[in-house]
């Protein structure tokens, strides 16, 4: 068998040569090179998103995401009392247009624009460069890290920001759990297992063959913001493809020209994520003494937040193409078929505050 691996990209001659010397790294080790690698990582070397790039978000899908979120938390900051300063921040905004387009939105509510101290949580430069033209206009201040954000309420934003955080993963075997590890075989990376791994709370009485996805950076980091939340009050909301929590699953998955791709194969060259556990994010909020939501899908999250009223709105009058374009984007949005149902969307409030669509 030819190595494929281990020539195909320079991340990937990187790896074998990080391997070779220090031996296999964990399946986190090897997502946090792909992704966040200074010099290859896919974040901070590739564009991404759009028909060009390797896949869609829904802030990219349509105008109508970022605006409904917009005015969402337009409502929010309402139900907050309107607080005359507050923080919106949106972690890991891509392009930003998310941002953009709620902020056109929130345009009814200038006491809302005026209170919002707007911050953008980036790791990539890149990106950062890319959100600062988007954003054109307003004052903002980027930040690396989510600790990093100042204190006082909050109104925060995460679309498709958890799935791109690495994950250990273990697998029950008749001996135990062993953690799943990148190491190398004929000079190509492969996976392999170690064996003899302890979990924190992983259930001894998995099947064999089961797989268990740890996302020790995702809590880490829900954790620091629900403890805000907790103590300065407001709401997060996070979007993402994800589940709550059933049962044991690879869900490592690579996708690269908008097609799955083998997740060793091209690395930094091909985006991975994991499927969300937010039945684990939620568990994590409540313990800092916020309040998660339950758990909706994203196409009842924005048929509530008025989807079909926004796309009728913005349809009138427009000619038949535009408004088969609008059609076709509240499909893709909501539709079952499409992200309606794999996407799901989790609200963490602070205090007793209720937000819609949830209460
Ligand atoms: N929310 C955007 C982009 C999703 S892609 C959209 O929906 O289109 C993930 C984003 O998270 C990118 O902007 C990426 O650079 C950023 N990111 C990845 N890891 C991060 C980290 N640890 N901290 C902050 N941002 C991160």
């Amino acid at each position: 068998m030819t190595p494929v691996g281990a020539k195909t990209t320079p991340l990937g001659e990187k790896l074998v040569r990080r391997i070779e010397a220090l031996g296999p790294i964990t399946v986190s080790d090897y997502m946090a090179a792909c992704l966040g690698d200074p010099e290859h990582g896919y974040y901070m070397t590739r564009e991404p998103f759009g028909a060009a790039g390797d896949f869609i978000t829904a802030p990219e899908v349509s105008q109508m995401f970022g605006e409904l979120i917009g005015l969402w938390a337009v409502e929010c900051w309402r139900r907050m009392g309107r607080p005359s300063e507050f923080v919106l921040a949106e972690i890991g905004p891509g392009r930003g247009t998310l941002m953009a387009d709620a902020l056109r939105a929130a345009r009814i509510e200038p006491a809302f624009l005026a209170a919002a101290r707007i911050h953008l949580v980036e790791t990539s430069e890149r990106l950062r460069a890319v959100q600062r033209e988007t954003l054109d206009g307003h004052a903002i201040e980027w930040l690396e890290r989510v600790d990093d954000l100042p204190d006082g309420p909050a109104i925060l934003l995460a679309n498709e920001f958890f799935d791109a955080l690495p994950i250990r993963q273990f697998l029950r075997t008749d001996e135990g759990w062993a953690e799943r590890m990148v190491g190398l075989r004929d000079g190509a990376l492969a996976f392999g297992l170690r064996p003899g791994a302890r979990i924190d709370g992983a259930d001894e009485r998995a099947p064999a063959g089961a797989t268990l996805e740890v996302a020790t950076i995702s809590a880490a980091i829900m954790a620091t913001l629900a403890d805000r939340l907790r103590r300065f009050g407001g709401a997060l909301l996070a979007i993402d493809y994800g589940h709550a929590g059933e049962g044991f699953g690879d869900t490592l998955q690579a996708v690269r020209g908008h097609r799955f791709d083998d997740p060793l194969a091209h690395p930094g060259e091909a985006d991975l994520t994991v499927h969300v556990d937010f039945a684990a994010l939620s568990r994590v909020a409540t313990a800092q003494g916020a309040r998660p939501s339950p758990i909706w899908t994203q196409g009842e999250f924005l048929l509530a937040l008025g989807l079909l009223e926004r796309a009728g709105r913005l349809g009138a009058g427009k000619d038949p193409a535009t408004q088969d374009a609008i059609r076709a984007a509240v499909e893709r949005l909501a539709g079952p078929e499409a992200m309606g149902t794999l996407f799901k969307v989790l609200c963490v409030t602070g205090g007793d505050l209720a937000v819609p669509p949830f209460g």
